[in-house]
C-alpha cells in the first residue's frame, strides 16, 4: 500500500531544528540540479542519494544487481497497462530516432511531447486520471512520420500500424481509460489495462476468483495476482507471469540481477530473501511469494532492502491483479530514530484510537518503520514514485507477521528542494500566518504524517473474525487509505507527538491540518480535467476526509470558507474540534472496514469523495494555471557506474547524476527493453 502523498505544496524555505529533525550531513552539494525539465503536466526532477558514498563497496555492489533488477521489468509494466503500449512505444521510438525532416515544427514537438508523456506513464493513459491523453498532433502529421522512415525500423507493420496503432492512439472512444472505477458500468469490459483478456466481463472475472478461495484456509493465497485472466474457447484460463510463462523474457533477466545479488547478500537472512524471490518467479507459486513476503518482513538487520515483484493492485478496478514494480534503496539510519520512536510506541496509539475495542488489535505486531533513501526506482514506480510504502499486502501476514513500513526522505527532499518559491503556497493560502506555518513546519509534518500513515495507519486495527477484507469491493482501497490517513491525522493533533519528540511544538501539527484541507478540498482539484469526477483512490480518500470534516463541522465552524477578491480559501477555525472530527471520522472508516459494511463505504464515497463542485474547480484551475506549475512529477535515475579490475571483479561502484530524462528513457528502451511486442 503506498501513499503517493500530494507534496507540491510543500515550499520550506529553511529545515528546522527539533528533536528529531536536525538537519542531516548529506553528501548532497549545495549545487545538486534537482529539476530536469517540464512538458505538458509533468515535472522531471532528480533524487539526491545521500549516504551512498559511505556504504561499503559490497553494499554498493549489492545496490548495483538490484538496481539492474529493478531496471529489467520496465516492458512489463507498459504490456500491464495496456497490450499496445509497447507496440506504440517502439514506434515512437523509431520514429524519434529516424526521422530526417523538419524536427523544430510545432507538430513535431507536440510529438516529442506526447513521446515523452508515453514514457512518463508507461503507456497511453495519464499516469495518475488513468485517460488516454490525446496526441497534440493530427494523425495526417502521424501518418506522414510513418511513410517517411524504412519499414524494418518499426516493431510491426506500417499496416499494422496504420490499422491498429493509429486508432487506439487517435480514437478518443478506443481503450479510453486503463482504469474505470465508474459505479454501475462493468468494470473490467470498460478498462483497458492489460490484465484481463478481451470479452471477459466484471461477473465473470469476479466469480472466477469467488470460486477460487477457501474460506477455511487460514493462509489464503492471493488468487490471481501474477497472472493475466484470458478466456479460451469459452473457458477461463490463468496467463502466469513467471519464467517461461508470460512475461519470461524479462523476468529471467530480473532473476539473473537477482542470482548475482545473492553472492554479495549481507547476511543469511537477505539471502533466503532473495531465493524465495527467484523460486517464485520461476514458478510463479503464490504461496512462495507469501513465504518470501514473511521472510522479507524478518529481515531487519540488512542496511540495504528492496521491493520487486508484483505487488500493487491499483492499475485493476477488482484490486486483484498487480502491476510489476521495484524500489532500490538503503536505510537512513539518522531519520530512522524518528520512526523507531513511532513503531515502539505501536501499542499506545492502537489503544488509546477513537475506535470501538472490538476493531482494535489487543496486539500490535512487528511494525517495524525505517526511513530510507531511493536508489533506484523501476516499473510502476517510476518516473512517478510514492514517497511511502507499507507493504506486504495480504491481510493474513500483515495479521501474523505485521508490516514493513518506508518513508522515502530523499524523494521527499527532492520535492522539497524543487517547490522552493514556486508561488503556490501565497496563490491558495488565506493569510501570512498560514504561509509562515506552512513554511516553518511543513516538511516535518507531511514527513511524520507520511510515517503514521503506513507504519501505523494501515496497520492498525482489525477485522470481525467473519470478514474476509473483500467485502468492500471497488470502496476498499478507499476506504482502507482513508483510514490510514485519519489515524495519522487524528495522532498528529495529539499532545503525545510533542511529548514523543515528534514534532517541535504544539503548532507544528496545525501546518499539516491547513496543508490537508486546503489540499482535500481544493489544490488536489489542479490534477483534474473540468467536468470528471475524482476518480484516483488516494485522491477519493483526501476528499472525503476533507469534504467530511467541512461538511460535519459546519455548525461549530470548524472550517469557513471564506472569499477574499473573488477567491475562495477554507480555513481552520477551530484546530482541535477538527482533531475531534478527524477521531469520529476514524472511528466510523474502521467499523466499515471490521464489519466490512458495504453500503455505508458506498455511500461515504460517493457522498463525499467523489463530486466535485464545478465553479470551485474551475476557480481552482484558473488560479493555478496562472502559476505555471506541473501538477505531477516524477524521476530520472541515477546511472550506475561500475569499475572492474582486469578479473572482472567490480571494484568501485559510483553514480552519475547527469543524465536527462530522454536520453535515459531511450538507453532504457534499448539496454533493457527484452518482451515481445504483444505477450
Ligand atoms: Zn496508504
Amino acid at each position: 500500500m503506498r501513499s503517493i502523498f500530494f507534496v507540491l505544496t510543500v515550499t520550506i524555505l529553511s529545515m528546522i531544528s527539533c528533536t528529531m529533525h536536525t538537519e542531516k550531513e548529506t553528501d548532497v552539494t549545495d549545487d545538486f540540479q534537482y529539476t530536469v525539465e517540464q512538458f505538458a503536466d509533468i515535472r522531471i526532477l532528480r533524487y539526491p542519494v545521500p549516504g551512498f558514498d559511505e556504504l561499503t563497496l559490497k553494499q554498493k555492489e549489492l545496490l548495483y544487481y538490484l538496481s539492474q533488477a529493478a531496471i529489467e521489468g520496465r516492458d512489463i509494466i507498459f504490456d500491464q497497462n495496456n497490450k499496445h503500449n509497447l507496440a506504440i512505444r517502439r514506434t515512437l521510438e523509431a520514429i524519434w530516432e529516424n526521422y530526417k525532416g523538419d524536427r523544430t515544427t510545432d507538430e513535431f514537438k507536440a510529438f516529442e511531447v506526447y513521446l515523452k508523456r508515453v514514457w512518463f506513464s508507461n503507456g497511453i493513459h495519464h499516469h495518475y486520471s488513468t485517460e488516454k491523453f490525446e496526441p497534440g498532433f493530427s494523425k495526417e502529421y502521424f501518418q506522414n512520420l510513418i511513410a517517411e522512415i524504412g519499414e524494418s525500423e518499426f516493431p510491426v507493420s506500417k499496416d499494422e500500424i496504420n490499422n491498429t496503432l493509429v486508432p487506439v492512439m487517435f480514437d478518443p472512444d478506443i481503450d479510453a481509460k486503463r482504469v474505470n472505477q465508474n459505479e454501475g458500468d462493468d468494470l473490467i469490459v470498460t478498462s483497458a489495462n492489460n490484465y484481463w483478456g478481451d470479452a471477459i466481463t466484471q461477473a465473470e472475472a469476479e466469480s472466477f476468483y469467488e470460486a477460487k478461495r477457501d474460506p477455511a484456509d487460514p493462509e489464503p493465497i492471493w488468487h490471481g495476482l501474477n497472472s493475466r485472466l484470458e478466456k479460451e474457447e469459452g473457458a477461463l484460463v490463468e496467463k502466469t507471469w513467471k519464467v517461461d510463462g508470460v512475461y519470461s523474457a524479462a523476468i529471467e533477466k530480473i532473476v539473473f540481477w537477482l542470482e548475482k545479488a545473492l553472492a554479495v547478500a549481507e547476511n543469511e537472512q537477505q539471502k533466503q530473501v532473495i531465493e524465495y524471490l527467484v523460486d517464485y518467479y520461476k514458478t510463479g507459486n503464490l504461496r512462495t511469494f507469501d513465504k518470501y513476503n514473511i521472510a522479507w518482513l524478518a529481515d531487519q538487520q540488512s542496511r540495504i532492502d528492496f521491493v520487486n515483484g508484483f505487488i500493487e493492485t491499483y492499475g485493476d478496478p477488482l484490486g486483484i491483479k498487480a502491476s510489476w514494480e521495484s524500489v532500490v534503496n538503503f536505510k537512513d539510519v539518522e531519520a530512522t530514530k524518528r520512526t523507531v520512536i513511532i513503531s515502539d510506541n505501536a501499542q499506545w496509539f492502537e489503544d488509546h484510537s477513537p475506535v470501538d475495542p472490538r476493531f482494535k488489535k489487543e496486539e500490535v505486531k512487528g511494525v517495524t518503520a525505517k526511513v530510507i533513501t531511493a536508489a533506484m526506482l523501476g516499473g510502476d514506480c517510476y518516473p512517478a514514485t510514492p514517497i511511502g510504502i507499507n507493504l506486504p499486502n495480504a491481510d493474513w501476514i500483515r495479521k501474523e507477521y505485521g508490516s514493513k513500513s518506508v518513508t522515502i526522505e530523499n524523494i521527499t527532499l527532492a520535492y522539497d528542494k524543487a517547490a522552493q518559491g514556486n508561488g503556490f503556497l501565497e496563490e491558495f493560502c488565506y493569510s501570512n500566518d498560514e504561509i509562515e506555518l506552512q513554511k516553518k513546519y511543513g516538511f516535518i509534518a507531511d514527513n511524520l504524517h507520511t510515517d503514521m500513515h503506513e507504519c501505523l495507519g494501515h496497520g492498525s486495527g482489525q477485522l470481525l473474525p467473519d470478514v474476509n477484507g473483500d467485502e468492500l469491493k471497488a470502496y476498499g482501497a478507499t476506504i482502507e487509505e482513508a483510514r490510514a490517513d485519519l489515524f495519522a491525522l487524528y495522532y498528529i493533533g495529539d499532545d503525545k507527538m510533542v511529548e514523543l519528540g515528534l514534532l517541535p511544538d504544539g503548532d507544528a501539527y496545525k501546518a499539516a491540518y491547513d496543508d490537508y484541507i486546503r489540499n482535500g478540498l481544493m489544490t488536489q482539484l489542479t490534477r483534474i480535467k473540468l467536468g470528471d469526477n475524482v476518480e484516483q483512490t488516494h485522491m477519493r480518500n483526501r476528499q472525503l476526509i476533507a469534504r467530511w470534516a467541512y461538511l460535519n463541522g459546519f455548525e461549530g465552524n470548524v472550517i469557513e470558507r471564506e472569499e477574499k477578491g473573488g477567491k475562495t480559501y477554507f480555513v481552520i477555525k477551530h484546530y482541535k474540534k477538527l482533531h475531534d472530527l478527524f477521531g469520529e471520522l476514524l472511528a466510523e472508516v474502521q467499523r466499515i472496514k471490521s464489519e466490512g459494511d458495504y453500503e455505508a463505504a458506498k455511500n461515504l464515497v460517493e457522498y463525499y469523495a467523489v463530486k466535485i463542485e464545478r465553479d470551485l474547480h474551475k476557480e481552482v484551475l484558473e488560479r493555478y494555471e496562472k502559476l505555471n506549475l506541473a501538477p505531477y512529477s516524477g524521476f530520472v535515475n541515477p546511472v550506475y557506474i561500475v569499475d572492474k579490475d582486469s578479473a572482472g571483479n567490480i571494484t568501485g561502484v559510483n553514480l552519475d547524476f547527469s543524465e536527462g530524462y530522454a536520453e535515459q528513457m531511450i538507453r532504457y528502451s534499448k539496454e533493457h527493453s527484452w518482451l515481445p511486442v504483444y505477450n
